[in-house]
């Protein structure tokens, strides 16, 4: 008799885990902040942070966890993809099991995440995270001027954050690795998470696994219950309406208007700087 059915169950630990963030010069201060202060603080041998300037106060809080992309300080498409191929690149070297991307907005309960990849086999192909769309989106595959051809595919939002195993990550390498990313990204003349999105669904053939346990702003965060164990929260603003989790914490939404403090201190109330409450 083979295993039994059901998800590998695998020892795993935050430092099996590369982490990437998604950042741009004017978010050091304006978001980046606020990440170090709470979960980044807690990780940071597992997390790398993508941004597209120098910073003194940030190299010398992260050393080379902060990594100058030099790619241009715009948010076309060619330079988030950049920055994405670099991710990737990084963690190829990395030498890590797993690959988790997620955006300046965003909160990780680490201690989550492990739960939840700890389910599946790293050397699997593994895609997992929220999809954006209801349906699959479709793309316009540029294969050369004569040669265009309809592709539809899932693919997982990166506000919400998204992990992919090691197994697939290698798997992806001819169209990821090297630069290529950008060159595969312009194929379809789509964003980076998408871009990632076509690379497994639609060249591997691997489909996306749907967790509800990441959370952008596209959705009503107000609705997120049970938030100690969701593995990404987000925050964001619509038509001058916050859009934030809520919960009962210690800092007044005054003083905590994203709530990642409040959430910070509810999951690790023994932090220096959160009060008792
Ligand atoms: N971003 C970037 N370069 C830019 C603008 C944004 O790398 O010029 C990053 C930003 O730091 C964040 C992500 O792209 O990690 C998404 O940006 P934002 O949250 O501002 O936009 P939205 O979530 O509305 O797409
Ligand atoms: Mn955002």
């Amino acid at each position: 008799a083979g295993p039994p059915p059901g998800p590998v169950r695998e020892q795993l630990s935050p430092a099996d885990l590369f982490i990437a963030v998604k950042t741009t010069g004017k978010y050091h201060r304006q978001r980046l902040d606020l990440l170090l202060e709470t979960w980044i603080s807690r990780n940071m041998q597992q997390t790398y942070v993508f941004t597209d300037g120098e910073d003194e106060k940030l190299r010398k809080r992260m050393g080379a966890h902060l990594i100058n992309t030099n790619c241009s300080v715009t948010h076309n498409r060619q330079a988030l993809s950049c920055k994405m191929a670099q991710e990737y690149d990084t963690f190829i070297n990395s030498g890590k099991k797993w690959f988790c991307h997620v955006d300046d907005d965003n909160y990780v309960n680490v201690d989550s995440l492990v739960k939840l990849l700890s389910q599946y086999s790293h050397t699997h192909d593994v895609y997992i995270g929220r999809p954006s769309l209801e349906r699959p989106i479709e793309a316009t595959e540029r294969l050369g001027t004569a040669h265009m051809k309809q592709v539809s595919f899932w693919f997982a939002t990166g506000g919400a954050g998204f992990c992919l195993s090691r197994g697939l990550a290698l798997k992806m390498s001819p169209w990821a690795s090297d630069g290529t990313f950008m060159a595969t990204a312009e194929l379809i003349r789509l964003p980076d998470d998408c871009t990632v999105g076509y690379i497994v669904e639609a060249l591997l053939g691997v489909s996306l696994i749907r967790s509800a346990l990441f959370h952008s702003h596209l959705e009503n965060l107000g609705l997120v219950s049970d938030i100690r164990n969701q593995v990404t929260l987000s925050y964001g603003t619509v038509e001058n309406i916050k859009n934030t989790v809520h919960l009962r914490g210690p800092f007044s939404t005054n003083e905590d208007p994203t709530r990642f403090k409040s959430v910070h201190c509810v999951l690790y109330p023994d932090t220096p700087w959160c009060p008792s409450f």
